[in-house]
Formats: C-alpha cells, sequence, structure tokens
C-alpha cells in the first residue's frame, strides 16, 4: 500500500536529513503508530506520502505506483484516496460541521443526493448526529476532531494519515478518537497514525515503527510505546518479512487502476457499494482527474497546492470550488436545506 526505498529527505543542504535510508512498507489494512521525539521525521515521512514532500533521494509507492512518476495534474486524485487528520484540526472555521464533511464530496462533484445520504451517515458515524449545525468554535476540540475525521474518511480513502490527532486532548477524549480511527481501520482503510500518546499505543497493540533522527530504529508486530527491550528489530533487517515483503503486493498491482484507471463515476460507485472494503479495493469510489479539474479552473499548478496549506487559503479556493459545484447541473441542491431536512 505504501512504500519506502531507501528513501532519504534533506529539507537543506548540509543539514542533517529529516528522513534517512527509509526502508518501510505499510500493507493494506495495516494500522500503524509512528511513534518518536519531535523532529524525527514522522511529519516528514507522512508528507512524502501525499507528494507535499519530495524525496531527496529514493522512491516512494503508493498502491504500486511510484509517486515521483505521477505527473502533477493527478496528485489531487492520489490525496483524495488519502485522508489526513492533523493535532490542530483544520476545519474551515466559517463552515458548520455538517458542510465541513459536506464539502469533501462536493468538490468532486458528488450528487446531491449521495451528499445528504452521506453526510447524516458520517455525522452519525462519528457521534455528532446532533449537532451538524455547530460551527467549529461551537464544539469541543475532541468534537472538532470527530469533524475533522468524518471529513478525511467521507470519501472511503483507501489509506489515512492521522499527525498527533489526539496532541490537543485530554485522555479520555483522545480513547474516543482512537476508537474512532479503529474503526475506520477495521472498515478497511489503512491508518498510519504519528503520535506520543503513550496510553493509546499501549492500550491497541498495533504495529509501532519508531523514529529517532530520521532513521527507524524499532519495527514491531503489536508494540508498546517503549521499547520492551533493547532494540527489538532495525527495519530492513527484519527475521520476519511478512509485513515488509520485497515485492509488491498483489492487492497493490491492483489497486493501480484507482487514479491511473479511465475515467468514471465514483458517485455511483459509492452508490453500488456502502464499504469500499472489497478484496482488493477495486470498487473505491477515487476520482479519476478529467474534465472535471479543467472545469473548475484550477490548472494544475493550483491543484498542485499543498494539501497542508494556510486554511484561510484553503477556505477561498474551497468557497469558490463550492459554488461551482452548487451551480452545476448534479449538485443543484440548497446545504441550508439539506441541513434543515437533518433534524
Ligand atoms: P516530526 O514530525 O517527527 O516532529 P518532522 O518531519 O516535522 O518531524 O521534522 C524532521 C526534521 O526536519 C526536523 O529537524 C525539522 O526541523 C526538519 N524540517 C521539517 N520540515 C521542514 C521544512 N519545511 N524545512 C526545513 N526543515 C524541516
Ligand atoms: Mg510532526
Amino acid at each position: 500500500m505504501i512504500r519506502f526505498d531507501d528513501v532519504t529527505k534533506t529539507y537543506m543542504r548540509g543539514q542533517h536529513p529529516a528522513v534517512e535510508n527509509l526502508d518501510i512498507e505499510f500493507t493494506r489494512g495495516e494500522f500503524v503508530f509512528l511513534v518518536g521525539a519531535s523532529g524525527s521525521g514522522k511529519s516528514t515521512l507522512m508528507r512524502m506520502v501525499l507528494k507535499e514532500v519530495a524525496p531527496t533521494r529514493g522512491t516512494v509507492y503508493v498502491a504500486g505506483k511510484d509517486l515521483s512518476r505521477i505527473p502533477s495534474w493527478k496528485v489531487p486524485a492520489l490525496r483524495r484516496d488519502i485522508g489526513m487528520v492533523f493535532q490542530d484540526f483544520r476545519l474551515l472555521p466559517s463552515k458548520t460541521a455538517y458542510q465541513n464533511i459536506e464539502f469533501a464530496l462536493a468538490v468532486i462533484g458528488t450528487p446531491r443526493k449521495v451528499v445528504r445520504r452521506l453526510v447524516p451517515e458520517m455525522l452519525e458515524m462519528v457521534g455528532l448526529e446532533d449537532k451538524g449545525k455547530r460551527l467549529p468554535h461551537e464544539l469541543s476540540g475532541g468534537e472538532q476532531q470527530r469533524v475533522a475525521i468524518a471529513r478525511a474518511y467521507v470519501n472511503r480513502p483507501s489509506i489515512l494519515l492521522a499527525d498527533e490527532p489526539t496532541g490537543n486532548l485530554d485522555p479520555a477524549t483522545a480513547e474516543g478518537i482512537l476508537d474512532l480511527l479503529a474503526e475506520i481501520n477495521e472498515r478497511g482503510t489503512t491508518v498510519v497514525m504519528a503520535t506520543h500518546d503513550r496510553a493509546a499505543v499501549d492500550r491497541m497493540r498495533r504495529r509501532v515503527v519508531e523514529m529517532v533522527g530520521g532513521k527507524v530504529v524499532r519495527d514491531e508486530e503489536r508494540g508498546g510505546y517503549e521499547t520492551p527491550a533493547p532494540v527489538s528489530v532495525i527495519s530492513g533487517n527484519l527475521p520476519d518479512d511478512s509485513t515488509h515483503r520485497e515485492e509488491h503486493p498483489l492487492d497493490d498491482e491492483e489497486l493501480v487502476a484507482d487514479w491511473d484507471g479511465a475515467p468514471e463515476s465514483p458517485a455511483a460507485e459509492r452508490e453500488s457499494s456502502e464499504e469500499h472494503a472489497g478484496p482488493a479495493g477495486a470498487d473505491r469510489s477515487v476520482e479519476v482527474d478529467g474534465p472535471d479539474a479543467a472545469e473548475a479552473g484550477t490548472g494544475p499548478s493550483a491543484e498542485d497546492r499543498p494539501v497542508a496549506q494556510d486554511v484561510l487559503e484553503e477556505d477561498l479556493i474551497d468557497e469558490r470550488e463550492a459554488r461551482r459545484v452548487r451551480e452545476s447541473e448534479d449538485f443543484t441542491g440548497d446545504f441550508d436545506q439539506d441541513q434543515e431536512e437533518l433534524r
């Protein structure tokens, strides 16, 4: 699903690499904790998966595809298949919970009928069915993070990257967020979560990858937050290769169609398959960029902007795209009315 092949990232010449000689693979359906001190390279690793940061050396593969070979116009489609959640939530401040989630669907031209079904479904999944009308500042931190997770998951991405998602939350609230991520993982999405949340890691007992100074110093199945014994396993030199196959896993090959295939209707697919947890994700509702992107008036350069950009700028782009969607044939819905009907 995600593979780093001898990847080094140096942001500035002469500096110590943020990530160094990284050889690691996250297979489909895994839940992986990335632990390590601040500055150890966790965020850099995630940003390379999103193609926000390019490796200085080595190759990053997502679903069997070498990211350096993906043209910029296909990057938005790649990113649509990767949900992202941050420590500081990054919701659109002037939009309600409902609208924040709706937005992720609206920008890809999802038909109104589907939006009206999916948004309430997501609100319910994250336990906020009665709070769709609240603005982010009217929600607690935990609730805001639930909205952010709903937004990241509503398109049923193959991969969910969570960068310290519980970093701003109290322990009890953090537990709820973690349970939600675990549920998403159980539904078939690969989850990679960077964290300092010792309790979370120890409670879940999933794969733990520990980084120090840009290198993986521990890679443990069902690990704890801390090394149990002297450094147990060094990535790339594993006695058990079950999670670190040299070859691409078969499912990666099959997934190539996701954002390299012929255009098809994502909305129709979404309608017909509820869980998108098919054997190889061949039914995933990944939008293939085509005329739509051109129509939006956002050329490759604009579309190639980093996902984690300033929220204000994102908001402007979002507003424009939302307007376009509202005016389009498929999506003639009145957002406010949808919300009324929610109640
Ligand atoms: P973590 O997420 O584990 O805290 P990061 O990936 O953010 O680690 O950072 C790893 C190293 O790369 C740190 O030394 C950090 O200062 C450096 N770094 C991260 N982003 C940039 C950037 N955009 N420009 C220069 N250096 C960076
Ligand atoms: Mg970080």
